[in-house]
């Protein structure tokens, strides 16, 4: 098994069949298990084995399958899967911290992130020290001895900032401090974060997972002891556990998401590098492109450029009407998704954020980020280049 690669593991790795053999893996909706005798209850709730369920908020045979699978894709010992995104962002922060403890994060989040660690954790007495995730002495001088928990996106959300996941961690665990990686925009195909130093990943499956935008879902990845010592009875009792039926989807998600995301990136480039030379944007920002300030960090760090661009049409007006001439691209705000979605950050995803935040963080009125999905690349160019003509 540990021999596999990962596009077996995605295929093969977790499945529990039942007493029929099936070859799909089985939805097993079920809230709750049943036990021979009252002593097998008690026995359960003192100690539940490996494979042995009791509630599926704490666990199920389908969501178990599911956090097997994609455990072995990132090369981690366990994984919790929680009801959403934000469910694993929260619960890997909140299950760890309490009142008095330090957090160092990188400034440039996805909008319910920032939420999270400047309103939610700060009410609870969490110290929270933001800083540009790029510049590695803003991580030196912000990690204190007492500093408990690091967090950054390894991609920033929409600009598309490169972190450097192996030196951010060195600093942090010369203090002791758990380095957390949301890691939606690198994917679990092009990840190697545990490798290079995250102590825990965090994923929204909502995004590639799934990856054909039908549900919500994230999963927490980490070392038995954080899964099991900390992760779980935080999650287990607070509720954000994900359902069996999502499971399923997740898991037939991870079956074809090699495929899916390498086609999907393989269309970003031709789309960036075609955009860059047409030369009719204001900015092309794609990591991928070796104008990229993190180009040589990204092809050592993923070796890939991921799924997502940005492209700076010049003004709001300019950004509005090239996504209301779009054809085959769909305005919304999701990703990873196999339909090409565009998305204007400024008055969506990031429209909570102050101006000077907006222009702090590169997220400009002009700026556009395009989530390539499956189809024709020449059809998505063509679409794009025909909207940039009509702005
Ligand atoms: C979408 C997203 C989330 C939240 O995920 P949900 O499944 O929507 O809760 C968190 N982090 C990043 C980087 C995201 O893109």
């Amino acid at each position: 098994m540990k021999t596999w690669k990962k596009r077996t593991k995605a295929v093969h790795e977790g499945i529990r069949r039942s007493q029929y053999n099936e070859v799909s893996e089985a939805i097993f909706l079920t809230q709750g298990f049943v036990y021979d005798t009252a002593e097998d209850a008690e026995a359960r709730f003192i100690k539940a084995g490996d494979d042995e369920f009791i509630y599926a908020r704490y666990g199920n045979p389908t969501v178990a399958m599911f956090e097997d699978r994609i455990a072995a894709l990132e090369g981690a010992e366990d994984g919790f899967a929680t009801a959403s995104g934000m469910a694993a962002v929260n619960g890997a922060l909140t299950s760890m911290l309490r009142s008095g403890d330090h957090v160092v994060s990188a400034r440039a989040l996805f909008g319910s992130c920032l939420y999270i660690l400047e309103e939610i954790l700060t009410r609870y007495g969490v110290e929270v020290t933001l800083v540009d995730g790029t510049d590695l002495v803003a991580w030196k001088n912000a990690i204190r001895p007492d500093t408990k928990a690091v967090f950054f996106e390894s991609i920033s959300n929409p600009t598309l900032e490169v972190i450097d996941i192996t030196a951010v961690s060195k600093l942090a665990h010369a203090v002791d401090a758990t380095v957390i990686v949301d890691n939606v925009f690198a994917t679990p195909v092009f990840s190697d974060a545990i490798a290079q130093g995250a102590d825990v990943v965090v994923y929204s499956a909502t995004k590639h997972i799934d990856g054909q935008g039908r549900a919500l879902g994230g999963v927490i990845l980490g070392t038995k002891e954080f899964i099991r010592g900390t992760v779980e009875p935080y999650m287990k009792h607070t509720g954000g556990s994900m359902s069996p039926f999502t499971a399923w989807m997740m898991l037939k998600g991870l079956e074809t998401i090699d495929l899916r995301v390498r086609a999907q990136t393989a269309t970003a480039q031709f789309l960036a590098e075609h955009l860059a030379a047409d030369g009719a944007l204001t900015q092309v920002i794609y990591p991928g492109l070796d104008t990229h300030p993190q180009h040589a960090l990204t092809q050592a760090q993923m070796g890939a450029g991921g799924t997502v661009l940005a492209i700076d049409a010049g003004s709001q007006e300019r950004a509005f009407k090239l996504l209301n001439a779009l054809d085959i691209w769909t305005i919304s705000n999701n990703l990873g998704d196999a339909k090409s979605i565009g998305t204007h950050p400024a008055t969506t995803t990031h429209q909570r954020l102050s101006d000077e935040t907006k222009a702090m963080l590169g997220i400009t009125p002009g700026l556009i980020r395009l989530s390539v999905g499956l189809e024709d690349p020449d059809d998505l160019l063509n679409d794009l280049r025909g909207a940039i003509a009509a702005a």
